[in-house]
């Protein structure tokens, strides 16, 4: 007989707590209602997949979510994930900033044990929602032993995402998450089915713990449209240690912007060149002399993530080399 996973549910709020006046209100409703014990219990399929837990640490809309609620979330689920008792843990999250909580825990949780960030596009009172599959499936993922040493897990649609990768790219459809480089694998009728792994660096083989993690320095993000000012930008970049610069095309940046962000790097910011296409590398050295003006590229990485992948590595360098180096590896 195989002993079933304990996994520790964590609601945070978010649709998949959602609830709507009527069926046909899939746009339309209040979020962040459902306690995590009501939503587990309106789906009882569940405890066949896993000895359950349930705890309330949040109960809001992920756009309201900041630095503090990260470090707060990671946190608490670094106890869960020490206890022997626990074999992994699904946190329920506002689908809007889930590509950025779920990427956070990626780069700081030390554990191999499965952690999977789920949440869902209509709310459960909606027709046709995915809130009850998508937590079936997250419970599903959490539990199986594949799942471990994947780093954290984003479920939806039937799809397992790495937490480095993936994005919200669509405000209401259900088939919302993208990864550029293609989904980790699938889940089917309560099991996972994994077609490649992450090829980045994560959780135990990140310099950052959680534990550790007391505040986080202001990295900001500054995204190039035709009429931003120079002076927009130097503002932005006075009080922030690090400054995302989410350039048009392959990162470029504007003539006249060039001014205000060498100066950011003189005075210690740390910029970083990304593309405001959201994919695609930004070539070091290729569209601007990054190295002659002290600036960084993003490598792969979308702003949203290089924000978080910035604020981290200035937690223990301010190294230029250090910190590109930083964007080739994870
Ligand atoms: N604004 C809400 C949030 O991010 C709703 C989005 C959703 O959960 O789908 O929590």
């Amino acid at each position: 007989m195989t002993t079933k996973a304990s996994i520790v549910v964590i609601g945070t709020g978010g649709t998949i707590a959602g609830q709507g006046k009527t069926t046909v209100n899939t746009s339309t409703y209040l979020c962040s209602v459902l306690g995590i014990g009501e939503l587990l219990e309106s789906i009882p399929q569940v405890s066949a997949l896993a000895n359950l837990q349930a705890e309330q640490l949040l109960q809001t809309g992920s756009e309201n979510f900041d630095n503090g609620h990260l470090l707060a979330i990671g946190k608490r689920i670094a106890e869960l994930l020490a206890r022997n008792d626990v074999d992994g843990v699904v946190v329920t999250h506002g689908t809007d900033t889930i590509e950025e909580t779920s990427y956070f825990l990626h780069l700081t949780l030390k554990s191999a044990k499965p952690v999977v960030v789920v949440g869902s596009m209509r709310p459960p009172s909606a027709m046709s929602s995915d809130a009850a599959l998508n937590l079936y499936d997250a419970l599903a993922v959490a539990a199986h032993p594949s799942s471990r040493g994947l780093g954290a897990l984003v479920v939806a649609n039937s799809e397992i995402h790495t937490a480095r990768d993936v994005v919200k790219s669509n405000s209401f459809k259900l088939d919302a998450f993208r990864s550029p480089y293609g989904a980790l694998g699938i889940v089917i009728e309560g099991t996972p089915r994994y077609y490649r792994r992450p090829a980045r660096a994560h959780t135990l083989d990140t310099p950052w713990s959680i534990d550790t993690l007391r505040t986080l320095p202001k990295v900001d993000i500054v995204y190039a449209y035709g009429a931003l000012e120079s002076s927009a930008v130097a503002a932005i970049a006075k009080n922030a240690r690090g400054l995302v610069f989410a350039g048009t095309g392959n990162g470029n940046v504007a003539g006249h912007l060039i001014g205000p962000l060498r100066d950011a790097a003189r005075r210690g910011v740390r910029v970083v060149r990304a593309s405001r296409t959201g994919n695609g590398v930004v070539l070091h050295n290729a569209a601007q002399p990054d190295d002659e003006y002290g600036w960084l590229t993003v490598d792969d990485q979308a702003p949203l993530k290089a924000r978080l992948l910035l604020t981290l590595a200035l937690t223990q360098t301010d190294d230029t080399n250090a910190l590109q180096a930083v964007f080739e590896r994870y």
